[in-house]
């Protein structure tokens, strides 16, 4: 039985923590025995409220200025950093990442708010002058309104502060559906979030099931932006819902990303950032690397080195010191893994090592990584994303033929190459089809202060993060003032 304490979440319903229609148990993945508490699961007639508030709160929120609305921000921000030993803790103890990851998510969710914080200071418009005489223009940009923001589990805290920061910073209201199956470090930010100096209900957090309460808020009428970040069916079903009611849309989705190691690569270090990003937070991460391009000069000192490297990461509770990799967030994540293994078996791949269920103190959704060799990018295992600690290698007689093998693919969040030539990093830059490429690094691991994104299926409308984040959250407006026929 864990030591930790239970902790029993409501939803933050127009400024008031509210009981909901039942609740859902919130069960830790590394430790069955762990039921870390039970979530309130949100209702239509709390959301109608929730809209109701937020489109009030938000005026005045707006009319508020950028001071205010700077130092709540800033405050947030620096909480978020002061706890996120604690709050990581949390992170870890309900999605299963290990506790470094799960501390630093919690920082770096604190950074998107101070950032976005110093965002609000910058406010220089535009001026245009008239082809007309005596007319003035001036385009400036104000509020979408209240934005709805739909985040998934494996980045729960991080996530949603890359969105809910720049939702604030330029003056919206905001309704947050969480992923039901990390509710407390959820209510831990919310929580944060509504004991600042706010108009009420200018922030609510509504929590249940992605197709009920998730359903719903994308169909609000009261509704005038959503930024969803999961799943492509799921993106999808959305995007044709805002289209309906033409409501501004922002997807971030899944991927496929690859990493070509050329023969002139340093081997050692190929090894190391293809392991670390192919199995870092379990490979549930969008940033994954999921298909490893070699080239066949290297390929079979590479996939020995990569096997070695899977065989020595340690597998465990996510709270325990030295765990370099934790379960699965859930038992249908690490029952869709052990499919993939088979999958990629019965499809003729060599399974070279792990993919088998591993047995831990605790009871728990553990899984050895697992690297798949003499795969070819027709296979299903190179085409889906798998979310699974599970990466596949193929072979190329080229660069050309990498390039063209690591743009095969219907989706472009990140790749990267690993050469030491200059002008294969140069040409790569230049002709991968994808929103966010890495030379000599991993697939995985991006700031918080410049534009995020994908290309294809992994992403649809305005760029996440950075300065680019104020195409989504703002409206432009042109006003032209004729200020009467001067003397
Ligand atoms: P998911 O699509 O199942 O769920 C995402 C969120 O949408 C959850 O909060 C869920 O409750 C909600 N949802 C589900 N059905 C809904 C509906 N009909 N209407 C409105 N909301 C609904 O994804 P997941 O399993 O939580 O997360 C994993 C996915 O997220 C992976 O595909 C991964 O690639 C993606 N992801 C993408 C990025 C990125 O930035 N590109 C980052 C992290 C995760």
């Amino acid at each position: 039985m864990s030591m930790n304490s239970m902790i029993e979440t409501r939803n933050l319903v127009a400024g008031r923590w509210e009981q909901g229609a039942g609740t859902v148990a919130n069960v830790n993945p590394s430790d069955l025995s762990d039921v870390i508490g039970h979530h309130a699961q949100a209702t239509v007639a709390q959301l109608d409220s929730s809209v109701d508030a937020a489109r009030r709160a938000q005026r005045k929120w707006w009319a508020s200025g950028i001071q205010k609305r700077h130092d709540v921000l800033m405050a947030i921000g620096t909480e978020l950093m002061a706890r996120s030993e604690e709050i990581g803790r949390l992170v870890s103890r309900e999605e299963g990442k290990p506790l470094a990851e799960g501390k630093g998510e919690v920082y770096r969710a604190g950074q998107f708010f101070t950032y976005f914080a110093a965002e609000t200071l910058r406010q220089i418009g535009d001026h245009a002058q008239s082809v007309r005489p005596d007319i003035e223009i001036d385009v400036r940009r104000e509020p979408v309104g209240v934005v709805a923001i739909i985040s998934p589990w494996n980045f729960p805290v991080a996530t949603p502060a890359w969105k809910i920061a720049p939702a604030l910073a330029f003056g919206n209201g905001v309704i947050w559906k969480p992923a039901n199956l990390t509710p407390a470090s959820a209510a831990a930010m919310a929580d944060i979030i509504a004991r600042q100096d706010i108009p009420e209900g200018l922030f609510s957090m509504l929590a249940g099931p992605g197709a009920e309460i998730g359903q719903q808020l994308v169909e609000h009428s009261g509704i005038d932006a959503i930024s969803f970040t999961g799943s492509v069916p799921v993106g999808r079903g959305v995007a044709a819902t805002a289209i309906q009611n033409m409501t501004k849309v922002q997807l971030e989705m899944g991927s496929k990303n690859p990493i070509i190691v050329m023969d002139d690569a340093d081997l050692d270090l190929a090894v190391s950032h293809c392991a670390g990003a192919a199995f870092g937070g379990t490979g549930q991460k969008c940033t994954a690397a999921s298909r490893l391009i070699v080239h066949e000069m290297v390929h079979d000192a590479f996939v020995e080195k990569l096997a070695a490297a899977a065989r020595a990461l340690k597998v465990g509770h996510a709270l325990e010191k030295g765990t370099q990799i934790g379960p699965a967030v859930s038992a249908a994540q690490l029952e869709g893994n052990l499919g993939y293994v088979e999958l990629g078996k019965s499809e003729g791949a060599e399974l070279v090592c792990g993919g088998n269920r591993l047995e831990r103190p605790t009871e728990g959704y553990f899984m050895a990584p697992a690297v798949f060799a003499q795969t070819t990018n027709d296979m299903r295992i190179n085409r889906e994303e798998m979310f699974a600690p599970i990466t596949c290698v193929m072979k190329a007689g080229s660069y050309d033929e990498a390039l063209t093998i690591a743009n095969d693919s219907e989706f472009g969040l990140t790749a990267g190459i690993m050469t030491q030539s200059l002008a294969r990093a140069s040409h790569f830059r230049a002709n991968m089809r994808a929103g966010t490429v890495m030379v000599n690094l991993p697939t995985a691991g991006t700031d918080y202060h410049v534009p995020f994104g994908g290309r294809g299926a992994s992403s649809f409308g305005p760029r996440e993060q950075g300065q680019y984040a104020v195409e989504f959250y703002t409206a432009v407006k042109t006003a032209y003032v004729y200020a009467g026929a001067a003397e």
